[in-house]
């Protein structure tokens, strides 16, 4: 079997990037129609085997392409993604769209307004195309928790596509988005973009609103931008980012033109290697793309050094504490009265909540939720979350004092290619596991971006991944472009 590329057979309109279509339709040598018409082509022929989307907006999207068109050929002034279409993972809030978060408890949910991401797409005249499947909201690494159906990888159909974002990365990788927002809280923009071989930044904490994301660990959570190259993925940031008066945690701080910066020279620019990230279960073949990778910033002007990232092996049982103490809290909302799946002929109140939250919840969630409620009883507070909380505040330190010596630290994002559909998904901490490189940027809160470096030998994609210090995303992407424009 030959999978050293997707098997899709994308038509050349919808393999443009993002920032060539947009050209093409402000100079009108193609309309927004066109470019939709074209990808739901591809959603039709390719969704049926990959099961990337959810929900698609086919009559919409070709009603708003049409508006588009339209204000352009009247010379009218238009946003800054006209006509482009944006696929939305499907635990972003869309008024009056279905989001379900992967969850049968969320499957009739209709939210009554748009998420702020969203709401900035429409004002800079994005075109939505779908919803897209991920893990069961967003608590896992592979999207194979989904209450609908695991997605395939488009690099080998007996390969998971990552997690939770795998929808929106595996839809890129099948020629079915063009561009895609996804969320992440442990890993789940990085690490799907990193098995599906595109594009992935997880902002830093508070760059991006989160007003309209379906909560999953509050401290950790930020929605980020997919795409298929780095210069998309400034052009999508540069849309969602900046502070919003629905959410308290949003930053105030300028959001940077992304764009213009992308391919300035990394002269000199300092890359931190920490060793702890090259330790036991780093496949060979990872190891080596990143090395090679390296070596061709340093050809760039880049300077190396070896750096340590001391408390990096409590990263996962901090996260793993944390993420699940918020999401027995935010999960408690849940309750069959307020949204979506109540089970029905309840002989009680109480049999009505515990049926509707023991037949809505899938098996991962419900762990999470048990974990974390545990960690946060009385008497166990102390030992569990407090201790978490000081522990994170450790890793954010090293964090701190890479970054006086250094300006971004290089790592692989995940310890492997993508793994089989079916390998973890009974041995729960393994799949934690799978997350080791990526959770420690969310403790820390500074930003991080997946992009491609390479193929394995049975052509499965890797990915390096680039962290920054808070708010500097405009030099991880930088980074990842000098990465880029090497391949
Ligand atoms: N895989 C991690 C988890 O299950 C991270 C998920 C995410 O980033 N949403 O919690």
């Amino acid at each position: 079997m030959n999978l050293s590329h997707p098997k899709t057979d994308t038509s050349s309109v919808t393999q443009l990037p993002a920032y060539k279509l947009l050209a093409k339709i402000s100079q009108r040598e193609l309309t927004s129609s066109q470019v939709v018409e074209s990808l739901f082509e591809q959603i039709e022929k390719n969704d049926k085997k990959i099961n990337a989307y959810l929900l698609l907006l086919k009559s919409e999207a070709l009603e708003k392409a049409r508006q588009v068109d339209e204000k352009i050929a009247k010379g009218e002034k238009v946003g800054k993604l006209a006509g482009i279409p944006v696929t939305v993972k499907d635990n972003i809030c869309t008024k009056g769209i279905r989001t379900t978060c992967g969850s049968k408890i969320l499957e009739n949910f209709v939210p009554p307004y748009d998420a702020t991401v969203v709401k900035r797409l429409k004002a800079a005249d994005a075109v939505l195309v779908g919803k897209t499947n991920m893990d069961e909201f967003a608590m896992g690494s592979s999207t194979e928790t989904s209450h609908f159906g695991v997605t395939k990888n488009p690099y080998g159909p007996d390969r998971v596509p990552g997690g939770s974002s795998g929808g929106s990365a595996a839809a890129l990788a099948a020629g079915e988005a063009i561009v895609a927002l996804g969320s992440d809280t442990g890993g789940s923009i990085r690490q799907p973009a990193s098995f599906c071989g595109v594009v992935g930044l997880k902002p830093t904490y508070g760059r991006v609103s989160r007003f309209g994301l379906v909560a999953y660990a509050s401290s950790l959570d930020q929605i980020g931008p997919l795409a298929r190259n780095v210069r998309d993925c400034a052009l999508l940031l540069g849309v969602i980012a900046g502070q919003d008066p629905c959410d308290s945690t949003s930053a105030d701080v300028p959001v940077p033109d992304y764009l213009s910066s992308l391919d300035k020279e990394i002269k000199g620019l300092k890359i931190g290697l920490p060793q702890e990230y090259f330790a036991e279960g780093l496949e060979e073949e990872v190891k080596s793309a990143l090395l090679s990778t390296v070596k061709q910033l340093q050809g760039q002007g880049a300077e190396v050094e070896e750096i340590t990232l001391p408390h990096t092996e409590y990263a996962i049982a901090t996260y793993y504490l944390l993420a699940t103490a918020e999401a027995s809290a935010n999960l408690a909302r849940y309750d069959g009265v307020r949204y979506s799946f109540r089970e029905e002929d309840p002989a009680n109140l109480d049999q009505m909540y515990r049926r509707s939250r023991s037949r809505g919840f899938g098996a991962e969630v419900k762990r999470r939720i048990m974990l974390g409620t545990y960690a946060l009883s009385a008497g166990y507070y102390d030992a569990y979350y407090l201790k978490a909380q000081k522990v994170r505040t450790l890793i954010m330190q090293d964090f701190q004092q890479a970054f006086q010596k250094v300006d971004v630290l290089v790592t692989p994002t995940s310890p492997t290619v993508a793994f089989k559909i079916g390998e973890k998904i009974d041995d729960p901490l393994q799949m934690y596991l799978s997350d080791i490189y990526t959770i420690s940027a969310n403790l820390a809160g500074i930003p991080g971006i997946s992009v491609p470096c390479g193929l394995s030998s049975v052509g499965l994609p890797i990915g390096i991944q680039i962290l920054g210090r808070h708010f500097e995303e405009e030099t991880v992407l930088q980074a990842a472009y000098a990465v880029e424009r090497n391949r």
